[in-house]
């Protein structure tokens, strides 16, 4: 029997009503996803067969978690019920019957990488210049497009009046064209093509409508019209649909998500019942004072005030450092401590506003030797060896994927260069093929010397081999197969330097993350596999390991950590500056503060700093706007005082047990911390090699002299281009 026990009043009656429209509108930490939870269990329990049912959630992890929970409280028929987040399980639906919208079953997904190659050929072939329409512009207004469920022909249609929109217009169908041809779809092509595959196809529509007869919506306030649409279809005739969202953690508009779909249900579903929840289980009294007291300033939400019977707890701690390394050092200081008094270093959370802000947290973290990880920012799938085996995986799936086929032509080198590859593509071009069935009709294109033509033989026996071999081997040893045949690794064991090492290495914890997948899942085909990777989402990334969690506040989202830090807590970093004039994007910055504030269970600080680096300059930005929201009296200020400028600073107690000296210099009245063993005399220059501690290896592309410094700007190889101080970066020449 399910233990109802456990649940209050409120969310035992959400639970226990089972049938029709329902819609629970509740804040930060009232149990919304328990008792979506235990709704799933009680409609089983009830007689409902669990692969009646669909849940929808943020992430993959939290699916995961769900489900297992589920398992738990009813046992294993659990697993036949659909948890998942809106994109698998529209991909699971295209599987199924994708080729009724005329693409095939082993479609791949590309990501931006891919999509912005496309971009860039469309761009080109229509003679658009790249400046007047930067790819990445263009990404994104085809991206909301897709959201908002206006196909290339629509929009053609509609709008191909006055000359830029006919542009976009132009590059949004050949975009379109490229990609079926490639037998791809983009993220978001997943949810638009799924709406219109029932929208065309009423058998198939039908057949998700019966099966589906129980759908439940968490974070139902960040869905976008195309999600929106894609639950309204399914559940307009049963209407057994829950959704669960709180309009004050509405964060991700600038993806499309439509506060109105929370807002405006009631007016969807007339008869829908509601329920709202405000005990909040999470967080202390004062943390939840001070969240209440920030998002009170929103005038755009429903009212609710949320209460809780956790104990009173310590006031918010705020620290202001001198600069970003001090924070840094603060926060790293103050996990020491708390960890000494019993705390692990799971328990904590550092919260910030940008990706770009890890790195100087990072630093502390790696001079101090405190276990930390970073989730999103630069993916494990990003990495150039990665992108390689994943697109020759790609090309075994699907050999109409061009993008990735062109990638890996000439990888390991194998003698054939540019030259060869623009003649077979006119070639393909020309004739409407693919470049995989160009490659094979090789012989017959003019223009390609001897040496190159054996090369593309060779290769394609090599990958005909593949093709026929990947549904008799496991993805695993298919990709030792590939690794081996091709050379790829003999390539890397040739290089033999640290960064060919770590590229074999990652490879080696690809491959495991291959044999996991292959232990965990029913389905273990190439497709499958390929499909869970192209889903996978920062939040998925956390593993369960004893370290701190450095995030942005996006990627917190559900999450909860018993100690939370939200850093650069400045205005024009958070409030973010783009939000400094437009009431709205002021608005999401103070729903995505409550959101972190919320995360708290135990202890939150808020930290800042008087200066820090950004973008090559020295900025002095003012504290957050929203600390000044929390009154005093949920506050202790726990900065520094500031004796004069010649303060010395004893960094030794920031570090780990070595016995460096620490010096401070005064220039212009602005402190600079020297750090120890770093080589502040060195003199960089363009196109010089460098390494450096967290990001490894990188070229050096600018130097730019800044009050006694240099600022250098290197293009790292797996982290992408770093702006860096010259006195303080860990960075060696090599
Ligand atoms: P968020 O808005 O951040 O997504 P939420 O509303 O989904 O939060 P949950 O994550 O479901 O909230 O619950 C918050 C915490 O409170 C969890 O640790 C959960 O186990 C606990 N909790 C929820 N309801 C109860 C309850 N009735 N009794 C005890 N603990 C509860
Ligand atoms: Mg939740």
């Amino acid at each position: 029997m399910l233990d109802l026990s456990v649940l209050n009043k409120e969310q035992r009656e959400a639970v226990e009503t089972l049938e029709g429209p329902l819609l629970i509108l509740a804040g930060a930490g009232s149990g919304k996803t328990r008792v979506l939870t235990y709704r799933i269990a009680n409609l089983i329990e009830n007689g409902v067969y669990p692969g009646n049912i669909l849940a929808i959630t943020f992430t993959n992890k939290a699916a995961q978690e769900m489900k297992e929970r589920i398992i738990q409280i009813v046992g294993d028929e659990a697993r036949n019920i659909w948890i998942s987040t809106f994109h698998s399980a529209c991909v699971r639906i295209l599987r199924q019957d994708i080729e009724k919208i005329g693409y095939n079953k082993d479609f791949v997904i590309y990501d931006t990488q891919d999509q912005e190659k496309i971009i860039k050929e469309c761009l080109s072939e229509l003679n658009i210049d790249e400046k007047a329409m930067p790819p990445k512009d263009v990404l994104s207004k085809i991206g909301s497009l897709k959201d908002d469920l206006i196909d290339a022909e629509t929009y053609y249609s509609r709008y191909g009046m006055d000359f830029k929109t006919r542009n976009l217009a132009n590059i949004y169908k050949m975009y379109q064209r490229k990609l079926k041809k490639s037998n791809a779809l983009d993220f978001d092509d997943i949810i638009m093509l799924t709406v219109k595959l029932f929208k065309e196809n009423e058998d198939v529509l039908n057949y998700y409508r019966r099966k589906f007869r129980y759908i439940l919506v968490d974070e139902y306030q960040d869905t976008n019209r195309a999600q929106y649409e894609f639950v309204n279809i399914l559940a307009k005739e049963h209407r057994n649909l829950c959704v669960v969202g709180d309009d004050d953690q509405c964060i991700y508009s600038w993806r499309h998500a439509d506060i109105r779909n929370i807002l405006e249900f009631e007016k969807d579903f007339p008869d829908v019942k509601v329920i709202k929840l405000e005990q909040n289980y999470r967080c202390t009294k004062k943390i939840l004072d001070a969240a209440n007291y920030v998002i009170q300033n929103n005038e755009n939400r429903k009212h609710k005030r949320l209460w809780t019977q956790n104990e009173l707890g310590e006031n918010v701690r705020f620290y202001k450092a001198e600069n970003g390394e001090d924070e840094a050092l603060f926060i790293v200081k103050e996990i020491k401590r708390l960890v000494q008094e019993g705390y692990s270093l799971s328990d904590f959370a550092v919260l910030y506003r940008t990706n770009a802000m890890s790195r100087i947290l990072e630093e502390a973290f790696v001079t101090s030797s405190v276990p930390y990880r970073v989730v999103g920012g630069l993916k494990f799938y990003d990495r150039k060896e990665i992108r390689d085996i994943l697109a020759y995986l790609r090309v075994i799936n699907n050999p109409l994927d061009n993008i990735s086929l062109e990638r890996i032509i000439n990888v390991p080198r194998r003698g054939i260069g540019q030259a060869t590859i623009d003649k077979v593509k006119e070639y393909a071009n020309s004739r409407d093929i693919s470049l995989y069935s160009a490659l094979l009709e090789i012989d017959r294109i003019d223009g390609i010397t001897k040496r190159a033509a054996n090369a593309i033989e060779k290769f394609i026996s090599q990958m005909n081999y593949f093709i026929v071999s990947k549904d008799r081997m496991t993805v695993s040893s298919l990709i030792s197969e590939i690794l081996d045949t091709t050379g790829y690794i003999k390539e890397l064991l040739e290089d033999n330097t640290k960064e060919s090492q770590d590229r074999i290495e990652n490879l080696n914890e690809f491959k495991s993350a291959a044999v996991e997948f292959e232990e965990q899942n029913e389905d273990k085909s190439l497709a499958a596999f390929l499909e869970r990777i192209a889903l996978v989402s920062d939040q998925d990334q956390i593993e369960n390991i004893d370290a701190v969690t450095l995030m942005t506040l996006h990627t917190a989202k559900g999450l909860e950590f018993n100690i939370v830090f939200i850093a650069a807590m400045e205005e024009g970093i958070f409030p973010h500056f783009s939000a400094k004039d437009d009431e709205d994007e002021l608005e999401e910055e103070r729903r995505l503060c409550y959101v972190g504030i919320t995360r708290a269970k135990k202890k939150l600080y808020l930290t800042c700093a008087q200066q820090r680096m950004m973008y090559g300059r020295t900025m002095f930005n003012n504290v957050s706007s929203f600390i000044e929201e929390i009154p005093e009296h949920l506050i202790d200020d726990i900065s520094p005082k500031r004796m004069s400028f010649n303060r010395v600073y004893n960094y030794d107690d920031y570090r780990a047990p070595s016995k460096t000296i620490s010096t401070v210099n005064k220039i212009n009245t602005t402190p600079v911390i020297q750090k120890p063993n770093l080589n502040k005399s060195a003199n960089y220059d363009v196109g010089m090699l460098v390494k450096h501690k967290i990001f490894g290896v990188g070229k050096v592309v600018a130097v730019k002299e800044i009050a006694a410094d240099k600022m250098i700007t290197v293009e790292f190889d797996k982290a992408g281009v770093k702006n860096l101080l010259a006195s303080t970066a860990p960075l060696e020449k090599i």
